[in-house]
């Protein structure tokens, strides 16, 4: 059994199972709980005071996302009908941003996603999460990048005033963290196939290999990289690992990501989006685009992807009709609070967490 040194408290996914109260009433696990309601409190001054309108998440529907890496949907009987519970609330964001006035709209967004199993290992995945999920009309990915590295430092300048707290939670789960970064902006920035090159560069340090199948459990991770394809689990750690501060990636190749996230017109194949990653291993925070809105161009991107269009019905229609240009991104909440409390595993970060095949209360 995994325990913390000090004041007994079992972290294994599992431990949840046999005795959730023991682990949620531990004066640790309050103070983690306490600072997700300061950080998300932190999220709400931000994003209220750019004159963002909030609102509450739709959970059921015809159709959710088509989801990424293996993510699969929960369906629910519907009157007749099969509705599924949402994977996240992209298509939603897209129809409020474009209705809206203010044309700025955000969520606290639950999603749930039945993530394979082999999730788990990351201990970055869980079945059911919140996404702080916004979207903007009239604007593209590098105007939404700069409002993540706002609220991100808002929220980092914000946790910083309570760093003697902070430091209480990192040395009880064994964090040689001393402080929150100072955050200066811009971020780093760097496209996906610089990020590539740098890994790459990397890979020829037998060194890295070794440790990269030792935590991972894989095969010739050098093997893993592509210019084309999504960046490995074990690389992405790896490229959060060396860093100090956040920073974003750009310009992800199509077929790494949805249908939704848009092309550049004058670069094809690459998309108008970016990921937001922490530092020291801790990895992906948020995901964005510049959405794809011209229906003719979304037909196309979903034929690639084999989606059903006949689901996308309303999508399509509201497309077809108002579709307006529109951009966003979505940061996981338990993901920050990991970040923040430098947690050793995301499920921590949830008085009853789903971990991917385990049943939990
Ligand atoms: P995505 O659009 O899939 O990138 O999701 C947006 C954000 O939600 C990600 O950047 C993560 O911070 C968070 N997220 C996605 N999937 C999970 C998961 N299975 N467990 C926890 N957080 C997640
Ligand atoms: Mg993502």
């Amino acid at each position: 059994m995994i325990m913390s040194q000090k004041l007994e408290l079992p972290l294994e996914p599992q431990a949840f199972a046999e005795d959730i109260f023991r682990i949620v009433s531990h004066p640790v696990m309050q103070e983690v709980y306490r600072f997700r309601h300061l950080i998300a409190k932190a999220m709400r001054d931000f994003l209220d005071g750019e004159g963002f309108v909030e609102f509450d998440p739709i959970m059921v529907g015809p159709v959710t996302d088509p989801g990424t890496r293996g993510a699969f949907e929960f369906r629910i009987p519907y009157y007749g009908r099969e509705y599924r519970l949402m994977r996240s609330g992209i298509l939603y964001k897209q129809l409020l941003a474009a209705a809206m006035e203010e044309g700025k709209i955000y969520f606290f967004y639950p999603n749930l996603r039945h993530e394979p199993i082999d999730a788990a290992k990351t201990g970055r995945h869980l079945v059911e999460f919140v996404q702080i999920d916004l979207e903007v009309r009239d604007a593209d990915h590098f105007q939404v990048m700069e409002i993540a590295e706002r609220l991100l430092k808002h929220v980092i300048d914000e946790m910083k005033k309570y760093e003697n707290r902070l430091r209480k939670i990192w040395e009880f789960f064994g964090s040689e963290r001393k402080s929150l970064p100072d955050v200066k902006l811009p971020l780093k920035r760097m496209t996906h196939r610089e990020a590539v090159e740098l890994l790459m560069e990397h890979a020829k340090d037998d060194k890295v290999i070794k440790d990269l199948e030792r935590r991972f459990g894989v095969r010739r991770p050098q093997d893993r990289l592509s210019f084309k394809a999504e960046i490995p689990w074990e690389w992405e750690w790896y490229l959060s690992k060396i860093h100090k501060r956040p920073f974003f990636i750009h310009d992800y190749p199509r077929g790494a990501r949805g249908f939704y996230d848009r092309e550049y017109p004058d670069k094809p194949g690459i998309l108008m989006d970016f990921d937001l990653l922490a530092p020291e291993g801790h990895g992906e925070l948020s995901s964005g685009a510049a959405r794809e809105y011209e229906v003719s161009r979304v037909f196309a991107r979903m034929r690639e992807t084999n989606e059903n269009p006949e689901l996308y019905r309303w999508y399509l229609q509201f497309l077809r009709d108002h579709g307006k240009p529109t951009a966003g991104f979505g940061i996981g909440m338990e993901r920050l609070v990991k970040y923040i409390c430098d947690l050793p595993s995301v499920h921590l970060a949830r008085p009853a967490p789903k971990i991917p095949g385990v049943h939990s209360p």
